[in-house]
């Protein structure tokens, strides 16, 4: 056993130049934003050779044994990655709670990323297991990632809710993305919103909050004027703890754009 632990490590060290070119190009592509064009291979070729002489396989085992595994060397840099998100899954903007590291990039597609720490990505359950193992194929269907993409993707707005005056009151998500953005940006983030489902998930969330709200409007914010009500809702809706684009935040702003909610009809 221990002689094949020494033997691997020889190959890793071997092959050290493969995989600081394999760095490289996903720096190359973060900056381009296109993972997509990231060599593949097909899923389930272990013994495949992907860099110098390192097989799929001994790529993936790395990841498995030495930064999952508790005894692992690297498992330190697994726990730093996961510990930065605070705890709050940035795929889904905090619905889910950091379970795991996702592989932005799949191992089982692209091994050569296995353990490359800008390819993990700390992630909930529900977003680690709803999604799908394969990568798009085109810039499109490439989904946001969470630290290297584009900052505009998440400074500016691009969900969106409307409420519905049914009893209780409903909420619809959408996703609206910029005029401005390029075809190909409108599109990755309404897949990013279909793949991680986020209108039913953040609808949850909101039809709760919302049913708080009216009871707090029914209960200590009577006295309020419904201009009041309306100013403490915009305040909400710009609480610098929230996602941009995140349930809360989204929710906060439909409820002060929604004249017959806060001048109280439905209270
Ligand atoms: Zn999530």
């Amino acid at each position: 056993m221990a002689e094949c632990v020494v033997e691997d490590r020889t190959s890793y060290e071997e092959n050290r130049g493969f995989l600081e070119q394999a760095a490289a190009d996903y720096q190359a592509a973060s900056a381009a934003m296109s993972w997509y064009t990231l060599p593949r291979v097909p899923r389930g070729t272990p013994h495949r050779v992907v860099a110098g002489s390192l097989t799929k396989a001994q790529l993936t085992s790395l990841y498995t044994d030495r930064m999952v595994g508790t005894s692992g060397g690297a498992r330190r840099i697994y726990d730093e990655i996961q510990v930065a998100a605070n705890g709050d899954c940035p795929f889904c903007g905090g619905v889910g709670h950091v379970f795991t590291l996702d592989h932005y990039l799949p191992k089982s597609s692209f091994p050569l990323f296995s353990v490359l720490p800008a390819n993990l990505v700390p992630c909930c359950r529900d977003c680690n297991t709803g999604k799908s193992a394969t990568f798009g194929t085109t810039a499109e269907q490439q989904p946001l990632h969470p630290y290297l993409d584009d900052p505009k993707l998440f400074n500016q707005r691009w969900v969106r809710a409307r409420l519905v005056p049914s009893d209780p009151i409903g909420v619809l998500f959408y996703c609206a993305a910029p005029a401005a953005w390029s075809p190909t940006e409108q599109a990755r983030v309404a897949s990013h919103f279909t793949d991680y489902d986020l209108a039913n998930r953040y609808r949850k969330l909101a039809g709760a909050e919302i049913n708080k709200v009216v009871g707090q409007r029914r209960g200590t914010l009577r006295g309020m004027s419904p201009g009041g009500f309306h100013e403490y809702l915009l305040e909400a809706a710009s609480e610098p703890g929230y996602d941009l684009n995140g349930w809360n935040r989204t929710t906060y702003a439909a409820l002060a754009d929604t004249e017959w909610f806060w001048r109280g009809g439905p209270l």
